[in-house]
């Protein structure tokens, strides 16, 4: 969980689990719909204590550090023994009630605007037990917001409408062939949804990720702003940064964008001002810029 992602200050759930599999994604400890656990080499000093407790003998060694194995079953007892804590349990099962009932005790930090959003992953994997937080939330005054890719049936958007109050759309890639090569999956979906979510009285913000080499050309940005238009409250062009890097080592994956330096502010300015040029006078970029222009 953490305080940031939408209208004011809120506590964000990040839940497990994602459809799409995004070559830039920068939460790739939440693909995996299970709980998993993670290894910090710089913590770690090589005492063997997690091989000697788990109770699968699921912990080996190599040069390479420390591996958990694929039956591990994230009982989480090498995260607890281990002295330096350098094994993270990453994903935790909650009730609705539990989850709700942790996450509240952040009211007071919230102020008028804030409150709380399901995040992920990708929440709406998980529509069901969202829907009951969510109804919870709407029950006690509190703000809610779902951060979504737009990748579900509609009618799983149409029972969360009622009682969301915002929604956090990401749309990528225009072009479907692009959509397939950098996401895994078709945009047909995520696109029909949106038109009908612009169609209704929600309140969206869209946020696209300006990922070099992937979403950051000229007809991505045009092709989407065609579709955007001034239908949703915000347009969030969102600059590439590399701080997931250390992520993907924990996890011994390799990720594509590992050398990519950041986007020039000069670049950023540019692809903004063609999105509004391009129909959408609501579009603005944020995030880190290299120095150079
Ligand atoms: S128990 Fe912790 S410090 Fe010891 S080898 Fe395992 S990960 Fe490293
Ligand atoms: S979480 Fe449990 S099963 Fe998985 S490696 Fe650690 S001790 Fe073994």
């Amino acid at each position: 969980m953490s305080t940031e992602d939408g209208p004011g200050l809120r506590t964000t759930v990040f839940l497990k689990g994602c459809p799409l599999a995004c070559t830039w994604c920068h939460n790739p400890e939440s693909i995996e719909p299970r709980s998993h656990v993670e290894w910090k080499g710089v913590l770690c000093m090589g005492c063997g204590i997690c091989a000697k407790v788990c109770p699968k003998h699921g912990i080996t060694f190599d040069e390479d550090g420390v591996h958990t194995a694929d039956f591990c079953e994230a009982c989480g007892t090498c995260t607890r023994e281990c002295p330096t804590q350098a094994l993270e349990l990453k994903g935790v099962n909650y009730t609705v009630d539990d989850l709700y009932a942790t996450v509240i005790k952040d009211r007071a930090f919230w102020g008028k605007d804030g409150g709380i959003t399901m995040s992920g992953g990708e929440a709406t994997l998980q529509w069901e037990d969202v829907l009951a937080f969510f109804k919870k939330c709407k029950a006690d005054g509190v703000h809610t917001a779902l951060d979504t890719c737009g990748f579900n049936r509609r009618d799983v958007y149409e029972q969360l409408l009622p009682y969301t109050d915002i929604f956090l759309y990401d749309l990528k890639l225009f072009d479907d062939a692009e959509h397939v090569k950098y996401t895994g999956q078709s945009n047909k979906i995520i696109f029909e949804n949106f038109e009908w979510l612009a169609g209704t009285d929600a309140r969206i913000w869209v946020r696209t990720p300006i990922i070099p080499g992937a979403t950051d050309t000229d007809e991505n940005i045009k092709g989407l702003a065609g579709i955007v238009r001034d239908r949703v409250e915000k347009w969030e062009l969102c600059s590439f940064n590399n701080l997931c890097v250390d992520k993907y080592e924990r996890l011994g994956k390799e990720w594509d964008f590992k050398g990519k330096g950041l986007i020039a502010k000069a670049r950023m300015e540019e692809l903004t001002a063609l999105a509004q040029a391009s129909g959408s006078p609501i579009a603005f970029w944020s995030g880190a810029t290299a120095l150079e222009n």
